[in-house]
């Protein structure tokens, strides 16, 4: 089973985006560890955004990877065809994700104890956990 052994919580700074409010690093197993995992407020809940990268495309003209939200090369000014943002999933490719709901709850819930300053357990053991500010 994949566990949390730890978890840095630093809050974001004012003056940052104002539905952030922290930065998660996370380590699993004590062996793998995830970075910049954002915990936000979206419509009065909060949720863990993990991390992503812009989607890329090849230039039609030069083959440069130009980003999908580019409408012009930045190389050679091609015009690129607009791409739709009726959804980030478009746009933004995870890199690293739950595979599940509960998976995603689980980690979520773990956040929110370690920003309330509450002791984290994961599968029965303590979760070693760092606030930063
Ligand atoms: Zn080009």
């Amino acid at each position: 089973m994949l566990q949390v052994t730890e978890l840095i919580l630093t809050k974001a700074s004012k003056g940052s985006l104002p539905n952030l409010i922290a930065f998660v690093d996370m380590c699993f197993n004590g062996a793998l560890f995830v970075r910049s995992i954002k915990l936000i407020r979206v419509e009065g809940r909060e949720i863990l955004a993990f991390p992503t990268r812009e989607r890329k495309r090849p230039c039609s003209r030069c083959s440069r990877m130009v980003s999908v939200k580019h409408l012009y090369c930045y190389k050679c000014g091609e015009v690129l065809p607009k791409v739709e943002e009726s959804a980030n999933r478009d746009i933004y490719i995870d890199m690293v994700h739950p595979t599940d709901s509960q998976v995603r709850l689980r980690l979520l819930t773990m956040v929110l104890k370690a920003l309330h300053g509450d002791v984290v357990y994961d599968g029965g053991f303590k979760v070693n956990v760092r606030r930063d500010s």
